[in-house]
């Protein structure tokens, strides 16, 4: 069967993935009704594992502002948190998250919730930012909760054994608190039966983002930044495990049966920086308009810990949260782009300058400039933001969009 389609088709897995995320928010929604499990609150690419051993359920307020963001409410809130001494240049996910629970509401009181689950404890690692240290310190004052977290070095560029021990012992040095929370002892086994869990679940993440090396790309960014889920906020779990095995699945059918992710695709771009949330869809069409797909980006591969080893559970989660893109140095970055961009056969490069995201902005320091040099790609530079709409100019940037598109098919 060959692909007559004008239209985006909407991968099946859809359906799993709303009961697989529809379980995760019931279960934090019974923990915060009954209290009958505590709640730890944690950053994106923070010590999942370690809180899901122990018992924990996993709220994750990045998750919580990208849903601020794709409904569109963010710049609603924002305001509130700049009164509040925010400033309106720092993580639009910080300020609208903190602006939307000053007033008291949340897009989770859709699904019954009465308010975000309160938090018995809260855990951050600075390894993406300091905002989300910042971010979780408002609510453990608000709440009166303690607020624990791994401070890991930035621009890492020799990945050595002292930063990996360092980071390692800071993950023994949680354990006490947390045990101090759950009135539990930790549990060695547990931990790597975790450890093994969510392992297993970025490979098959990793394997999914790879379907996207074939001609033409089952999956797209606009796809992936939806699917990346349950690598989020269930990292360390056996549904998010059990999600992605359907997902990949239904890729491999796909590539079989030569469905494509935009009904022709003849040019084949890289993401660099955050998603605009509030504008997923309308760029998902832009770019199926242009015959274009984006097959890969930094963001989406952000949750691909595949060093993580359940027989050296401390020592591999500390390698890989380190071995992330965001904390290394300006030239592994770009060692990485390199490869990406052969692996994808990639044609051209869009840097997305996120206003208040300075560390998912890799264009700032030059990098664009090195990598044309460097590899002969070329690339486009767009001005937006991750949440808030106000500075973005969509009209402007779809301009620019179309010129790119355009002069690329010149190439
Ligand atoms: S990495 Fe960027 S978007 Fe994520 S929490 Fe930090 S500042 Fe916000």
């Amino acid at each position: 069967m060959s692909q007559t389609q004008s239209e985006l088709i909407r991968l099946q897995s859809v359906n799993a993935l709303k009961i697989t995320m529809d379980n995760y928010f019931q279960g934090l929604k019974q923990a915060a009704e009954t209290r009958n499990r505590k709640i730890a609150w944690c950053t994106s690419v923070g010590p999942a594992e370690l809180l899901y051993s122990m018992g924990f359920e996993v709220y994750f307020p990045e998750n919580h502002g990208a849903m601020l963001g794709a409904g569109k409410n963010a710049d609603k809130y924002i305001p509130t948190a700049v009164a509040h001494g925010y400033s309106p240049d720092i993580c639009s996910y910080l300020t609208s998250d903190i602006g939307a629970f000053l007033q008291n509401e949340t897009p989770l009181q859709k699904s019954g919730f009465s308010s975000v689950p309160r938090p018995d404890i809260l855990v951050f690692n600075t390894n993406q930012c300091r905002e989300v240290e910042d971010w979780f310190s408002f609510y453990g004052r608000h709440f009166k909760v303690p607020v624990i977290g791994i401070h890991t070095p930035l621009c890492i560029s020799d990945l050595n054994p002292e930063i990996i021990k360092s980071v390692s012992d800071q993950y023994h040095r949680l354990i006490p608190e947390l045990e101090k929370v759950t009135g539990k002892k930790f549990d060695i086994d547990r931990f790597r039966e975790t450890v093994g869990l969510s392992h297993d679940g970025c490979v098959l993440w990793k394997q999914v983002l790879q379907k996207a090396q074939n001609l033409p790309s089952p999956i797209n960014f606009f796809d992936a930044a939806i699917h990346m889920g349950p690598i989020v906020v269930m990292r360390g779990t056996q549904p998010a495990v059990d999600y992605y095995k359907i997902l990949l699945a239904e890729l491999e059918e796909r590539i079989e049966n030569k469905i494509s992710a935009v009904p022709v695709e003849k040019f084949r771009i890289y993401w660099e920086g955050m998603p605009l949330w509030y504008k997923l869809s309308n760029m998902a069409k832009l770019f199926a308009k242009l015959d274009t797909c984006i097959v890969a980006s930094t963001y989406c591969n952000s949750w691909v810990f595949d060093d993580l080893d359940p027989a050296d559970p401390f020592t591999s989660s500390a390698l890989a949260y380190c071995k992330l893109f965001i904390v290394r140095s300006d030239s592994v970055k770009e060692n990485v782009l390199e490869q990406m961009f052969k692996d994808f056969t990639i044609n051209g490069i869009i840097y997305h300058e996120s206003k208040t995201c300075a560390r998912n902005s890799n264009n700032r320091f030059g990098m664009q400039n090195r990598m044309f040099k460097r590899t002969g790609v070329p690339f486009l530079e767009i001005n937006g933001d991750l949440n808030d709409p106000r500075c973005y100019s969509e009209e402007q940037s779809i301009i620019a969009i179309e010129t790119f598109i355009h002069q690329l098919s010149g190439r």
